[in-house]
């Protein structure tokens, strides 16, 4: 009986070891810092979503006052990269396997 429980035991402790190693915490640069905005945003170039502040969020201040349309005037774009914001910009059409 007792070495059941040592097998579990001892599996569980290398199952933990294993993963640790496999799964290391990731850099603290990489953490929300104090002040970030957190909210899941959805990228208006792939539709990929991730927290605002791993992102480029992107106001458009100078058409939207000129525009009559109250729900342009204040439309953000949110893009994961600048590579991302770029493409969209030159009108170009996600392709994942680009
Ligand atoms: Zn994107």
């Amino acid at each position: 009986m007792f070495a059941v429980i040592i097998i579990i035991l001892v599996i569980w402790a290398s199952m933990w070891a294993f993963y640790k190693f496999m799964y290391p915490r990731p850099p603290k640069s990489m953490m929300p810092k104090e002040g970030d905005v957190i909210t899941p945003r959805q990228c208006n170039f792939c539709g990929n979503s991730l927290a605002e502040y791993r992102g480029v969020l992107e106001t458009k201040p100078i058409m939207a006052a000129a525009s009559d349309n109250p729900i342009d005037a204040n439309q953000e774009l949110f893009f994961c990269n600048y590579e991302h914001q770029a493409d969209f910009h030159a009108g170009k059409i996600y392709d994942p396997h680009a």
